[in-house]
């Protein structure tokens, strides 16, 4: 059962029931829920904005709704975006972006694909608005040496 028809049927913030449906999940199939449920402020963005705080890019804010695809991240006065993706739901190149579950391709196959269309049109307008804008992926997370790197330039501009 999807944690949605749960919710539906037992009103919001019931975690005991929550968890209840989600034991009966397989593994494979629950995170690809917990991917489906979290959307804003994720362990992988707290991971991010942690790093970012480490390294001294400090005064971000968070999921600005006057910015295209309300960033993750943003230092407006700097111009700068980060966006933190799922690899799953947005389609990355990488062995989690291309797992193909066999059950609700229906489902979660349009809907990444319209991620994917949407993080585009998000990125260009941005990029045309003279936003520089980097894509830190949920695989990228667990490397804290790379992603110290990737982030290095948000710090030297
Ligand atoms: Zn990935």
């Amino acid at each position: 059962m999807a944690y949605c028809e749960i919710s539906k049927a037992s009103g919001r913030g019931n975690r005991y029931q929550k968890q209840v449906a989600m034991d009966k999940l397989t593994p494979d199939r629950r995170s690809a829920n917990m991917r489906q449920i979290r959307d804003k402020d994720t362990a992988p963005e707290m991971m991010v904005r942690k790093l970012c705080r480490e390294i001294g890019l400090l005064g971000y804010r968070i999921h600005r709704k006057d910015l295209p695809g309300k960033p993750d991240l943003a230092w407006i006065g700097r111009k700068q975006v980060i966006f933190v993706h799922g690899c799953f739901w947005h389609g990355h190149d990488c062995i989690e972006g291309s797992r193909k579950p066999k059950s609700n391709q229906d489902y979660w196959l349009p809907k990444i694909e319209r991620n994917k269309q949407r993080d585009a049109e998000n990125i260009a307008a941005l990029c045309a608005a003279g936003w520089d804008v980097l894509v830190v992926w949920e695989c990228e997370i667990s490397d804290k040496a790379r992603l110290t790197k990737k982030l290095q330039p948000l710090l030297s501009t």
